[in-house]
């Protein structure tokens, strides 16, 4: 009786949707530091007034029409408009600016949200950390809703695979990184209820559109498209959105990937702990790994000469601050401290 109702009305409210939407890139994001990097599929919406399944499942899909009225979003008013389906991946980013500016004004839109509480005050939602067996792959947040028209959000901070393998000077970093995603994601689907001042109902059941959607809108949530679309075509600047926003070099990378639209080879490497200080010639040589790439063949053929750079460095000890170099028409920017190298070619 309840799925009915919830149907109904939600359906209504998906026909007063009008206007349309700006279009923008659709490159699904991410978060991952030192090559621990998040399923974002492993969240989880309930338990309290959720539906596991709904009768639009069916009907879950991409369609173009769906789009959203919400340029002119006033300051302090929080953008809710229930989604019925799933819209293109590409609105994502525009209801993740309406919400900036809900939340920041017009004129600062675009700066970093640094800090969650405001937005969760005005969206409604009680953020907690919660041990939710993230490190044995388990789920690594949750969307609860609650009464009245509110919403509590839980995160395991904790990555895939626990902290042991992630090294103490990075972990930090990384929890508040995972943190801040996942409650941006999580806040995402938060738009596949209605939210009529009573307990929020779903609308939408889980699929993986839906989570591409919310990775998506928690990336252009915390890292403007504003900043990216003016961003020279650099590894430098991967690493500039990473400090300014405050998201994982992963978060930064995809983001600047999909403004750059196949312009550019982005790769991000990693190497482990126990390889970052060999003795020279290098025995066992510092191995990078590829944590993310936005092509299957991007920057490979730079490989090699990167790590016997990184090498030399290791081996004179000199391999302690960040260090950037040119390398086969590309650039390299390498921070030591988080074991992590961007390779950018492209422009
Ligand atoms: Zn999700």
């Amino acid at each position: 009786m309840s799925l009915l109702r919830s149907s109904r009305r939600t359906s209504a409210s998906s026909r007063a949707l009008t206007a349309t939407g700006k279009l923008t890139d659709t490159v699904r994001s991410g978060v991952a530091a030192t090559g621990a990097s998040l399923r974002t599929s492993r969240d989880h919406r309930g338990p309290s007034g959720s539906i596991r399944s709904s009768p639009h499942n069916g009907a879950i899909k991409e369609e173009t029409n769906i789009c959203f009225s919400l340029r002119a979003q006033a300051c302090g008013r929080w953008p809710h408009h229930p989604l019925t389906v799933v819209p293109p991946l590409r609105e994502a980013t525009t209801l993740a600016g309406a919400v900036r500016t809900a939340v920041q004004g017009l004129r600062k839109a675009s700066q970093p949200i640094l800090d969650l509480a405001r937005l969760a005050e005005l969206g409604g939602f009680d953020i907690e950390e919660r041990e939710l067996s993230a490190r044995r792959g388990m789920q690594e947040a949750m969307l609860i809703p609650r009464k009245p028209d509110r919403f509590v959000i839980c995160v395991d901070p904790e990555p895939p695979g626990g902290w042991a393998k992630v090294d103490a000077g990075v972990q930090a970093p990384l929890r508040r990184h995972r943190m801040r995603f996942r409650i941006a994601h999580e806040i995402g689907h938060s738009f596949f209820y209605s939210r009529s001042g009573t307990e929020p109902e779903r609308c939408v059941g889980d699929s993986e559109l839906q989570e591409a959607f919310c990775d998506e809108f928690a990336r252009a949530l915390l890292v403007p498209e504003q900043i990216t679309a003016r961003s020279r075509v650099t590894a430098a600047a991967v690493w500039r959105v990473h400090r300014r926003f405050d998201v994982s070099v992963e978060v930064a990378a995809r983001a600047l990937a999909a403004s750059w639209r196949g312009r550019a080879e982005v790769v991000i490497w990693y190497w482990r702990p126990e390889t970052a200080t060999p003795a020279w010639p290098c025995t066992p040589p510092i191995a990078l790994h590829r944590q993310w790439a936005n092509g299957s063949g991007a920057g490979a053929d730079a490989l090699a000469e990167v790590q016997r750079h990184l090498c030399r460095y290791a081996s004179r000890n000199r391999l302690r601050s960040p260090l950037a170099w040119s390398v086969r028409g590309g650039e390299v920017a390498c921070d030591p401290g988080r074991q992590q190298a961007v390779f950018v070619r492209g422009g």
